[in-house]
This record gives structure tokens, sequence and C-alpha cells, in this order.
């Protein structure tokens, strides 16, 4: 049976013909129209209407009928239509009251999905991959709501959700931060936190054209492969990451004055003055110089003394 749910592109049958899905257009509005729904842009509502960048972030995630998907953000479903003729199943978590109706009939054709209503950022995502994903591999998979990106993945990072690699559209922007570099303007405490806990690679670029409405900036699709041992060792991993977030929150201020200044951090200017001795940095140095290992090896002296 499984066998006949896999894509069309493989060759099988698929559940539902790509013409008959929310990636056409026509069927978007016809769908919006029938329920009258309104997008509410602060839910950050920018639906998919390209079939080629559906296949795209299918591909970019990899797919498979051994996977467990976790969707964030369904909308109307047309993303998840496209996961669910790939995967094992898919659990998407939507918190639009109005699209749950809209869901049930889009995604009727699929005995593979599950919708949760509710915010992502208040579900317990551990318990719903228990639930659901049955020990299998674990995707996430979304089109997100631009306006709380870095919350969103921050918290699938920080509480360190069992899964194998999160696929995401975001702004171009956001994207590019996320593959940055030290010493360059994108540089800062997204690009080393995503770089801490992944492996990060943009697989496509995607023009305000393939979404309705058309949202105001160009997207782009990155992929984050979870890593299983953390590229740099430092006794605190959390204390580390408040440690870098506080180096960027006063951008323009040395790491000494930024990270004391810091109430996430415990430490004082002295404190961060002698680990960047140690360690044989300036104390003038800003955070935004400095890499991945470099900021380890201060967390080290600043944590090994704190213990
Ligand atoms: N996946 C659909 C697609 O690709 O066409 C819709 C993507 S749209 C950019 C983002 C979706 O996330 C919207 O359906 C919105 O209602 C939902 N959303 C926004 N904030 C959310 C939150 N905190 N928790 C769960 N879903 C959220």
């Amino acid at each position: 049976m499984e066998e006949e749910n896999r894509n069309g592109k493989m060759g099988l049958t698929p559940v539902v013909p790509r013409e008959e899905r929310l990636s056409n257009p026509q069927k978007t509005i016809a769908i919006i129209k029938k329920y009258d729904f309104a997008f509410r842009k602060r839910f950050g509502q920018n639906f998919l209407i390209d079939p080629h960048v559906l296949d795209r972030i299918v591909e970019a995630a990899g797919v498979t009928k051994e996977d467990f998907v976790l969707e964030i953000g369904p909308g109307i479903g047309t993303l998840t239509q496209y996961l669910a003729e790939a995967a094992h199943n898919v659990v998407s978590i939507e918190i639009d009251r109005d699209l749950i109706p809209i869901l049930q009939e889009t995604l009727a054709p699929y005995d593979n999905t599950a919708v949760i209503s509710g915010d992502v950022l208040k579900t317990d995502l551990p318990a719903v991959i228990a639930q659901y994903g049955g020990g299998r591999p674990v995707k996430v998979v979304a089109n997100l709501p631009y306006y709380i990106t870095t919350p969103i993945l921050m918290t699938l990072l920080e509480n360190k959700i069992p899964a194998e690699s999160i696929t995401v559209m975001v702004q171009k922007e956001v994207a590019d931060r996320m593959q940055a570099g030290p010493g360059t303007k994108d540089y800062g405490a997204l690009s080393l936190t995503v770089q801490y806990y992944t492996h990060p690679h943009i697989e496509a670029n995607v023009p305000p054209n393939c979404f309705m409405p058309r949202p105001k900036v160009g997207s782009a699709v990155i992929s984050l492969d979870i890593l299983t041992e953390p590229p740099v060792d430092v006794p605190d991993p959390k204390g580390f990451i408040k440690m870098i977030r506080a180096a960027f929150g006063q951008r323009r201020k040395t790491l000494v004055n930024a990270v004391a200044n810091s109430a996430e951090t415990p430490y004082t200017k002295e404190d961060v003055a002698a680990a960047l001795r140690a360690v044989g940095y300036s104390e003038s140095v800003r955070g935004e110089a400095l890499t991945l290992e470099q900021f380890a090896e201060v967390a080290r002296v600043l944590q090994s003394k704190a213990v």
C-alpha cells in the first residue's frame, strides 16, 4: 500500500495528482474563497503556489518513506501534501484555528497526516515526536512564518529535539546570516548558534512570486544538518550560547563590555578581560572578529572558573 503512496516523480502513483494539489494556484484560490479565508499578516501567512519550489524543499530535506516529518505552520496544507506523498507520516502544527477545517479537507486524501492546533513555541515537541514519530528518523520541514523564524529555530536547536535535519524556507537575509563567517556584516549570534548545533547549507533562492500573497522580501530554502557531536567543546553549552548572544547584543561594544553588561551572563569586566588575556586575545576585541572555536576558548576559561 505504502508503495502506492509515493510521489509521482518516483514513477509511482501519487495519492493526489500534482495538478489537483494546492500548488496549482487555481486550487489555492478556490479553497480560500470556499472558506472565505482572510490572510493574517500577523501570523506570517504567505502560502506557496509553485510546484517546483515544493519539490525542491522535499528534495533538500531528503524526505523518504522511512521518515517522520514534523511540519511547522501548514497553512492550507500546500507543503503538507508534498510531504505526505514523500514521507512515512507527517504531523503539522498550526496556530490559526481558521485553517483547521480547511486542512481537514485538503489533507483528507492522506491517511498519513495529523494536524495539531496550537502555537509551536508552546508545544511540547519531544512529546509530539514520541507520540507520532514511531522511532523513525525525524525531519523538520517548514515554510516558516518570518516574524518568529529565530525563536522557532532556537527552540528547535536548544531543546535538542531528536531530529536529523531542519529544512526551512526563511527570509533570504536570515539564511545568509545562518551561513555567515567572522568579519562579515551578516555574522552574529544566529550564525554562531546555528553553526554550533548544525551544518547549514542554502539550497535555493525563492522569489516573492512563488507565494500568495507575495512577501516583500526574497526567500531561501536552507537545510540545517544536525551535528551528532558539537564542533567545539565547552563545559556548559547553554551558558556558551548565552555568552554569544551577549557578545552580539551590543554589537559595537568590545566583547568585554558587551558580555559584562549583559543580564544573561554572570561575568564581570575583569573576568572577561582575564579570560581573553589567558587565551592570548586583545582585551579590545569585538565578538564579530572571533570564530566559534575562539569563542569556545574564551568560554572554557570563564566556565572553568565558574565551577
Ligand atoms: N506551509 C504553508 C505553505 O507553505 O504554503 C504556509 C506557510 S506560512 C509562511 C506560515 C504558517 O505558519 C501560517 O499558516 C501561519 O498561520 C503559521 N504560524 C504562524 N505562527 C505560528 C506558530 N507560532 N505556531 C504554529 N504555526 C504558526
